[in-house]
């Protein structure tokens, strides 16, 4: 379908599920490459990237770790100041070679607070992979290893990234219409 609703809003078809497959699939067949005979720890930053996770790893033929963080958002005590907090991360970072999963990079303020959380657990290395990145929404220096694809600066949603919780379901993406 071309155009759909999601809660309050319409949506048309962007990238289909086809164009997102294949840009996958060269994402893995980079990091078998890069990674041969290392045997990294991927960490998923949930929710978004779940489904980009889910289809990834179909394609990773490396021995591997596969883990899963979310971001927690605590109201600071004393500012009013939004304070975010890598919460769920179990495995033993130190010393490994880390590779970080996200779904999109907008502002970059997320992966560049995610970045500083898992450094304090003295990782070998760090790499960052994600799905969509939006390079003329960058506010950060960040150094971006894996890049499924470059989008302009609209809205989207589906394929695991939501609009107010819903939409995560959809195999296509869409973006917000005019
Ligand atoms: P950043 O901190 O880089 O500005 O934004 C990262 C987070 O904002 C993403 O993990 C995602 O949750 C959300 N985000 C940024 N752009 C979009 C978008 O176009 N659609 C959706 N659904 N979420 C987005
Ligand atoms: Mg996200």
């Amino acid at each position: 379908m071309a155009t759909i609703t999601v809660k309050d809003k319409q949506f048309s078809l962007f990238i289909p599920a086809s164009e997102i497959q294949e840009s996958i699939k060269k994402v893995a067949d980079k990091i078998n490459l890069e990674f041969n005979n290392e045997k990294p720890l991927f960490i998923v930053i949930l929710n978004g990237a779940f489904m980009f996770a889910a289809d990834l790893f179909k394609h990773i033929k490396l021995d591997c770790e596969i883990s899963f963080a979310k971001l927690a958002s605590y109201e600071g005590t004393k500012s009013t100041s939004k304070v975010k907090k890598l919460i769920g991360l179990a495995e033993n970072i130190n010393g490994r070679k880390v590779i970080i999963i996200e779904d999109i990079i907008d502002t970059g303020i997320t992966i560049d607070n995610i970045i500083q959380e898992i450094k304090q657990q003295n990782p070998k290395q760090i790499k960052i992979c994600t799905l969509f990145f939006k390079p003329q929404a960058l506010q950060k220096k960040v150094e971006i290893d894996y890049i499924g694809m470059e989008i302009p600066n609209d809205f989207i949603v589906g394929y695991g990234l939501d609009y107010d919780g819903q939409g995560r379901n959809l195999p296509d993406i869409y973006k917000l219409a005019e």
